[in-house]
Formats: C-alpha cells, sequence, structure tokens
C-alpha cells in the first residue's frame, strides 16, 4: 500500500462516551490502492460463477450467525441502539444476503428473448455483466442491515466491493469484512476502507465503477456531483419524511402499535421510519389516545433496560430539539413529552396538531419525534402526506381502501395494515423517488443494479439481410409490406 496514513480517529460509544476502537483515516492513495487490488480480486470472483459465489456468500452468512453475539455487542456499542434492535437488523440482513446469494443465478443470468419479425433470423438473448468494484458508501443508523443490501446484492452479481463505513461504525464495518474473511473470502473482493467524509468522497474519484450511497441528501448530492467528474453511475437511497394514514374504519390498536413502532424504534433514525400521521377526523382522538398511551410506556437510556437508546450522532440531537421547539411555537400539542433537554438520551416525543409549514413536518428530523395531525377526509391526508420533497415509503392501515390509498402515495415501497414489512421482504425493491434519491437495493432490481444488461445477437442463417450497401429495392419493397401487414 502506498502513502500509508498516519492519521486516525476513535469510534465513540454514545452509550458511555468511551472508545470503542482506533481506526486509521485512509487517504486518496490508499483508497485508489483498495479498488487497484478489488479490480484484480475482481476477475477471480467473477469467475467462480453463479454457483461459486453462492457457496462463497452462504459460507459468510453462517459465519456472521456463528459470531452473532460478538456483532450484536459492536452495533449496541457503536450505535448505542437496544441488544434486540441490533439482533433484528441483523437478522433482516441475513435473510437479504441468503436471498441475494441464491437469486443472482435466476436473475441475472442469460435468458433468450424473441427476436421479432424482422430479424427471425436471428437468435436473441440477454444476459447481466458486473460492473467491475463498486464503492459502498454507508450510514451508521442500521450499519450491518442498510450497507448489506447494496454489499450482498453487488457481490452476487459478481462485483468486488470497496466498503467506507460510516465513521460513527467503523468497527461495523471492519468486523463484517473479517467474517467475509473468516469465511473463506479475500479481503480484496470486500475491502473496507475507514475514514471521514473526505475518504467516502476519495471512493468516488477512486476509479471504482458504480456507487452505491445511503445517507443524507445532500451528501448524495456531493456523492453524485463528484461521481459526474467520471460518468461512474450512482444508486441514492437518501433520505425520507414518511407518512402513516389511518382511515375511519382502521383497526386503531393495530395502527397505533404500527405508528409507535414506526416512529420510535431505533430512537426514530430510521430512514423508513414514521414521522408524521394523517389520521381521519372521526377516529383522531381515540387514536391519539392510543398512540400517547403506548408512547408513555417508552424510555431512552444507556441501560440494559431501556426500549430507546441514546441518538448515534450528537448533532442529531440538536436537528431534534429544533425541530420540536419550531412545532411548540407555532401552537403544536406536546401529548407527551417536550422539547428534549440537552445531551443525546431523548425522550419520545409525541406532537399534535402541527402546523404543516413547520419543520417537524417538512425536514427530517431522524429522532424519537412523531407528529399527528387531523384531517377531514383521506382525499386531505394523500395530499398532505405527498406535499414533501421525500419520497421514501409510507403505510396506510385501512380495512376498505388500503391499496387504493398506498397506491396514491408518493414512494417506492407503501405497507397496508403494518410499518415497514417491505424492506424485511427481500424479493421487493427499495428505494425512493424525489429528494429521497433513487435506484434500488434489494430484490431482482437491486441485484440488476449492480450488473449491466448485455444484449447479444447471433445469425443463424441468411435471411432479408437490411444490413448491407448491396441491399437491393425488392428487399426495401417487401419490408415495408410486412411492416404494413402487421402494423397498418
Ligand atoms: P451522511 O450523509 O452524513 O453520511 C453517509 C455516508 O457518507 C457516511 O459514510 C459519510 O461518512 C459519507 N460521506 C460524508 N461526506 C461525504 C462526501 N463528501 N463524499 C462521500 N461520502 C461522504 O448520512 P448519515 O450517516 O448521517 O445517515 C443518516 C442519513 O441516511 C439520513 O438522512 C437517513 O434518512 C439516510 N438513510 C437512508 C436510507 C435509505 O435507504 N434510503 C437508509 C438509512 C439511512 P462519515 O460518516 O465518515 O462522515
Amino acid at each position: 500500500m502506498d502513502a500509508v496514513t498516519t492519521d486516525t480517529f476513535d469510534s465513540l460509544s454514545p452509550l458511555d462516551g468511551r472508545v470503542v476502537d482506533t481506526f486509521p483515516v485512509r487517504g486518496p492513495a490508499e483508497v485508489v490502492s483498495a479498488v487497484d487490488r478489488a479490480r484484480r480480486a475482481a476477475r477471480e470472483w467473477r469467475s467462480l460463477g453463479f454457483e461459486g459465489r453462492r457457496r462463497a456468500l452462504q459460507a459468510w452468512r453462517r459465519d456472521i450467525v456463528a459470531h452473532l453475539d460478538d456483532l450484536i455487542a459492536v452495533v449496541r456499542a457503536e450505535t448505542g441502539k437496544p441488544r434486540g434492535d441490533a439482533r433484528l437488523e441483523i437478522m433482516l440482513a441475513l435473510d437479504h444476503l441468503a436471498w441475494a446469494a441464491t437469486h443472482a443465478r435466476p436473475v441475472l443470468r442469460r435468458r433468450r428473448v424473441g427476436a421479432g419479425v424482422l430479424m427471425l433470423n436471428q437468435s436473441a438473448s440477454v444476459g447481466y455483466t458486473p460492473y467491475g468494484v463498486v464503492g459502498v458508501i454507508g450510514p451508521w443508523n442500521y450499519p450491518v442491515f442498510t450497507p448489506m443490501g447494496s454489499i450482498a446484492y453487488a457481490l452476487a452479481a459478481g462485483n468486488a466491493v470497496v466498503f467506507k463505513p460510516s465513521e460513527y461504525t467503523p468497527g461495523v464495518g471492519v468486523w463484517l469484512q473479517r467474517s467475509f474473511v473468516r469465511a473463506g473470502g479475500s479481503a480484496d473482493v470486500f475491502a473496507v476502507v475507514t475514514g471521514l467524509g473526505p475518504t467516502g468522497a476519495a471512493l468516488c474519484r477512486a476509479g471504482v465503477d458504480k456507487v452505491a450511497f445511503t445517507g443524507s441528501t445532500a451528501t448524495g448530492k456531493a456523492v453524485m456531483a463528484a461521481c459526474a467528474e467520471s460518468l461512474t453511475p450512482v444508486v441514492i437511497e437518501a433520505g425520507g419524511k414518511d407518512a402513516l394514514l389511518v382511515d375511519e374504519d382502521a383497526d386503531l390498536a393495530a395502527a397505533a402499535e404500527a405508528a409507535v413502532w414506526g416512529a420510535y424504534s431505533n430512537a426514530g433514525q430510521t430512514c423508513i421510519g414514521i414521522e408524521r400521521v394523517y389520521a381521519h377526523a372521526k377516529i383522531y382522538d381515540r387514536f391519539v389516545e392510543a398512540v400517547a398511551e403506548r408512547t408513555r410506556e417508552l424510555r431512552a437510556g444507556a441501560d440494559d433496560a431501556a426500549t430507546l437508546g441514546p441518538l448515534t450522532m450528537p448533532r442529531q440531537a440538536d436537528v431534534v430539539r429544533a425541530h420540536v421547539a419550531d412545532a411548540l411555537a407555532r401552537g403544536a400539542t406536546a401529548r407527551v413529552g417536550s422539547t428534549p433537554a440537552p445531551g443525546v438520551t431523548l425522550q419520545p416525543v409525541l406532537l399534535t396538531d402541527v402546523d404543516e409549514e413547520a419543520d417537524a413536518v417538512r425536514e427530517e428530523t431522524f429522532g424519537p419525534t412523531l407528529v399527528v395531525n387531523r384531517v377531514a377526509s383521506m382525499d386531505e391526508a394523500v395530499e398532505k402526506a405527498n406535499a414533501v420533497r421525500y419520497g421514501l415509503s409510507g403505510s396506510v392501515f385501512s380495512r376498505r381502501r388500503g391499496s387504493e390509498l398506498a397506491l396514491r402515495l408518493r414512494g417506492g415501497m407503501i405497507a397496508i395494515n403494518s410499518v415497514i414489512s417491505f424492506a424485511a421482504v427481500p424479493a421487493l425493491p427499495f428505494g425512493g423517488v424525489g429528494d429521497s434519491g433513487f435506484g434500488r437495493i434489494h430484490g431482482a432490481d437491486g441485484l440488476r443494479e449492480f450488473a449491466y444488461p448485455k444484449a447479444l445477437t447471433r445469425q443463424r442463417f441468411p435471411l432479408l439481410t437490411l444490413t448491407t450497401m448491396r441491399r437491393t429495392a425488392k428487399v426495401d419493397r417487401l419490408v415495408e409490406r410486412i411492416i404494413r401487414l402487421l402494423y397498418g
């Protein structure tokens, strides 16, 4: 490795401020060298074929399961989330890893397509070729589940991966790579470069063939701008401001339970978390009471019995405080909690009757707060839910109109009578529109995101050759006759 860095940074635990571990800050030269090694290693990885890669990825999956408690401990130490939440995200990530490993072949293998009337003499097929080296830039909120949605799918498609974990969760990234190597994988096929923002920026400029970014919309724009310099394709999974709609005929207990879990689990640091609820006026008061009752049962803390952990990123706590204060200043009611006190351990806040122009309604809060507003009709609910720049996901509780309302919501993923369930279905694509980004991870679309289609035609016998300078007027007339017959 050339120009080895001497800079390091500490990963601090939000639970008690202790240093979890110290990691190198990788500079541009080291990132380029990691990408170069990944490119060489990618050849062998690709030559394993779908079956060889499936076996390697399943071995990795088994290694993660075998060392589960260890990974849970690292996730908890670096993010502060309760052990149960850490376990759940790892379970979901394993399900995706297994799905990507076994479905890469049926989704990406070469298949015949009809050649059409004019090219009857051709055999036509399409297959998917891996890009080569994929750069993955991940966030800290689900440091296993979220990057795995890119890493597993990119590897299964036949790429090598260079992963830059968030500066708040470098230990999780390094752990995942060690596990991959322990399971027999090459450290160059799945490489990890630790560092701060500039290391991520360096990865965009290090000659990777595609970048998969998950993080904030603002950083997503910077990543896209950096990738534009070399026309490197990107997939952007950015933030959200997801809404849950509650119709007058909904199961209110189930809707309240879903709203509380969607809003407060992982201390609200979930891109597809519920930040707003629009509830029909006919059931509004009863629904709010049910949500308030469940919210009062929650407690944030660093101890093992706490239902919510502290916030992982200290500066996010200031955003949450500012959003709550702004909503209250505009006349909202705090049904549970109030503007959070200084520090990173934020107790849950339930706000009702919030001005639609408030930051708590329009901007991503990314903390343990929930806005519940009253609507006169479900049409109004859809309109208000769609009136933000984000379009990631959402949820609808309704007995009669679930599908109709879900299809009218703007966003890449909608759950009917549940929350966030789509993220746990590996066959479903995951991603958003608008400020939530573009491109898809997960599912068949997620596999295709990391491979480009390669079209082949093979001439079986000569017939009506159109691509010759010696083409005769008779052939032209014949083609015209066929086209008129078919499409006239
Ligand atoms: P950031 O945008 O701050 O960071 C994301 C990653 O980008 C980190 O690894 C970060 O490194 C890196 N980075 C920072 N600056 C640059 C740069 N100039 N060029 C390249 N990479 C850079 O997001 P957060 O980590 O704060 O994550 C929270 C956000 O992620 C929320 O908005 C959330 O909604 C979104 N998110 C979206 C998901 C989705 O699938 N749609 C899923 C999960 C989260 P470093 O940490 O070292 O600064």
